[in-house]
């Protein structure tokens, strides 16, 4: 994003008026206009069943309590692919930015960019799940449902959950970006709590396809600096997309990885593949004219989801994965939602399970030495 993002309007439930969470966001926020509501839920129908001419959700900024669950496992089809466990923190719903490939287009009913202010409530949860897991090492993620970063500088959330997290060092959280925002992780140095990950793509891609995200050089440049105050960091090569001149876009930032970020600094890069539900593509189509993405030859996946046909698929990941290995070869790769076949096919082995895809991830950031880990509870 060029400036941090600023709501045009922002709505609050009355029964959350007093919450600290509030009233931080408002007072970071001068000027904005704010209209109560009395019932959050009201009006996410009201706007979804008969929108203002001229509405735009992605500048209206909702401030309720998360009367569900904040945490969840991710929706990884754990039968047909491998996943690799990571747990869902839901912060809120909805995002500044507006990838075109974005699932939340079709997955949300919400039209407001939507914060959940109960951050007493999500402890308390985050805390009884730790403690039915005991000594188990948990990854938590919080960009699911937004960007990690983008609403940092309303939220503070980094700084208000680094104590919470830094008493249980069994639990880690990665907070995943297409941001250059890290201040609040430069004040501080928090880089025994968080591991601050990247979406990359090609810088086509990223111009093209990502508004509102950081250009792809703004974002290596703000992984570097994280890696020299002591963070260790992560990458994303998610959604892959198989566009005309694909592989000198991803060779290109390979090489910027390999000029600025030193490989040992680096926990995980995982790789993914475009794939969308199939109402996804008229809603992607409409919301951005421009975009070229859904053009290709698809299939239908186990999960439903439309992918890429599997001989493109294994095309662009076996070059990835071999610019890769050349950069570091010592990272740990893994796939997001593929096949065992896959995995065989371009790593050469696959994970035996979803557990064991999780036990060398959790090795990873732990540091434990992998034949030791199953006795500090990863896997
Ligand atoms: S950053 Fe993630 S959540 Fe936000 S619009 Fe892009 S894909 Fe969606």
């Amino acid at each position: 994003m060029d400036r941090p993002f600023r709501p045009d309007t922002i709505f609050v439930e009355q029964a959350v008026e007093s919450y600290p969470l509030t009233g931080s966001v408002l007072e970071r926020c001068p000027g904005v206009p704010v209209v109560m509501v009395h019932d959050a839920a009201a009006l996410v129908k009201q706007f979804q069943d008969d929108p203002p001419a001229g509405f735009n959700g992605k500048r209206n900024l909702l401030l309720c309590r998360n009367r569900g669950r904040f945490l969840e496992a991710c929706p990884g089809t754990g039968r047909a692919y491998r996943c690799c466990q990571y747990l869902i923190l839901n912060t809120g719903l909805g995002c500044p930015l507006a990838c075109t490939y974005c699932v939340l287009q079709a997955y949300l009913n919400n039209p407001f960019l939507t914060l959940f202010v109960n951050r007493d409530d999500m402890l308390r949860e985050l805390e009884r799940s730790a403690r039915l897991a005991p000594g188990r090492f948990l990854r938590i993620g919080t960009g699911e449902y937004m960007d990690s970063l983008a609403l940092e500088h309303l939220t503070g959330f980094v700084p208000a959950i680094a104590g919470f997290f830094r008493q249980r060092p069994h639990l880690r959280l990665e907070l995943k970006t297409k941001t250059a925002l890290t201040a609040s992780l430069q004040e501080h140095d928090y880089s025994d709590v968080f591991i601050v990950s990247w979406s990359l793509n090609a810088e086509a891609i990223c111009s093209g396809e990502e508004p509102g995200a950081a250009a792809l050089p703004e974002r290596i440049m703000a992984a570097r600096d994280l890696i020299d105050r002591g963070y260790r960091v992560g990458f994303h090569f998610d959604p892959l997309i198989a566009f005309d001149g694909w592989q000198e876009g991803y060779r290109a930032t390979v090489e910027l990885l390999k000029k600025h970020i030193p490989p040992e600094r680096v926990a995980w890069i995982s790789i993914g593949s475009l794939r969308f539900m199939p109402r996804l593509k008229h809603i992607a189509q409409t919301a951005c004219a421009s975009t070229a993405i859904y053009t290709g030859e698809f299939v239908t996946g186990l999960d439903g989801k439309m992918r890429y046909l599997q001989e493109i698929r294994l095309e662009l990941y076996a070059r990835l994965v071999g610019w890769l290995r050349e950069y570091g070869p010592d990272i740990y790769l893994y796939f997001c939602m593929e096949s065992p076949y896959v995995w065989e096919r371009i790593m050469g082995a696959a994970p035996s399970s979803n557990w064991e895809l999780k036990r060398i991830l959790d090795c990873s950031i732990s540091g434990c030495p992998r034949e030791t880990c199953a006795e500090n509870g990863h896997g």
